[in-house]
């Protein structure tokens, strides 16, 4: 029997099962329920690594119909990924700048959860040799022509290669998925040996998140099933054959629109008192931490 943990969450008394047997992070069984999302969803979290998680299982098909044309427009997934690709491109220009080193030469990159491809047509403008793989279909089809023939609609347990890669890049992909551990052991088998994985995503042991409590942006299922810590993304990649190289907290470029938009939709009471100054201030840029986090891991040879 699970039972609710005492303190951070109390509001939510109820003692729940769960359908996980085990944490999908470091596999442990001993972990307990933390409160309900949405009446639909469950939130745990594992005693041993102290990741979160969701405790409804999916099914592939389940997810590819989440993630079908209407995720990327709308109220499901980004507020509207596509008009945003000004400010997405300025976020992914910093990451390349930490990327670049990776890249470089002629072996390939693998960017995986590619969406619309920006991030891989941005990287081509400037010479590297990469291809991207999204599970959903539509959001391939919406990628410029130019770049289109580099990518493929695929989850990454059904991607199969031709080419070892010296690169995998997951940027806010990791938390999507039901199986991290049979996922990133599938991408160590598409690595050269000593390839590097560079994983960016939201940071459960943020300031955000332990200020925020249940109301942390990310908590976020069915799309985000998973919530890491540093240290529990650390010890599942060392579990699976990779060295940390280095890590750090993400920034993101973002339009005060953007971020009102943001606001509007998990938090409507603050969302009206910013009514009034936003029109003078919509277009304005900011560099803000995320409360996400990047690391880079290394291939180990077994
Ligand atoms: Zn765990």
């Amino acid at each position: 029997m699970i039972t609710l943990e005492e303190g951070l969450y109390e509001q939510n008394e109820e003692v729940k099962e769960l359908n996980h047997i085990n944490c999908p992070v470091c596999t442990s069984s001993d972990f307990i329920f933390l409160f309900d999302f949405n009446e639909d969803y469950s939130i745990s979290k594992c005693q041993q690594c102290h990741s979160h998680f969701c405790s409804e299982m999916l099914t592939t098909v389940e997810l590819e119909n989440f993630y079908s044309a209407d995720y990327f427009e709308g109220e499901r997934g980004y507020a509207n990924y596509f008009s945003e690709v000004d400010q997405r491109k300025k976020t992914f220009e910093r990451k390349l700048k930490i990327l670049a080193p990776m890249m470089a030469g002629i072996d390939a990159t693998l960017e995986v959860g590619c969406a619309n491809g920006l991030f891989v047509e941005l990287a081509r403008v400037k010479g590297y040799n990469i291809f991207g793989i999204d599970i959903s279909t539509d959001s391939i089809h919406r990628s410029s022509s130019e770049v289109r023939k580099y990518l493929s609609a695929s989850s990454i347990m059904e991607y199969k290669s031709d080419q070892l890669f010296k690169c995998i890049i997951l940027f806010d992909t990791v938390e999507h998925l039901t199986s991290p551990r049979d996922a990133i052991a599938h991408l160590r088998g598409l690595l050269l040996d000593e390839g590097t994985i560079f994983i960016e995503t939201p940071k459960l042991n943020s300031l955000l998140s332990i200020i925020m409590k249940r109301r942390w942006p990310y908590y976020r299922p069915p799309e985000h099933l998973i919530y890491f810590r540093t240290d529990s993304l650390d010890h599942m990649m060392g579990d699976l054959g990779f060295l940390k190289l280095k890590g750090g907290n993400s920034v993101k470029t973002l339009t005060l629109q953007y971020i009102y938009d943001e606001i509007k939709r998990t938090n409507p009471k603050i969302a009206f008192l910013l009514n009034f100054v936003l029109p003078f201030v919509g277009k304005m840029r900011l560099t803000l931490p995320t409360g996400s986090f990047w690391a880079i891991y290394q291939k180990r040879k077994r």
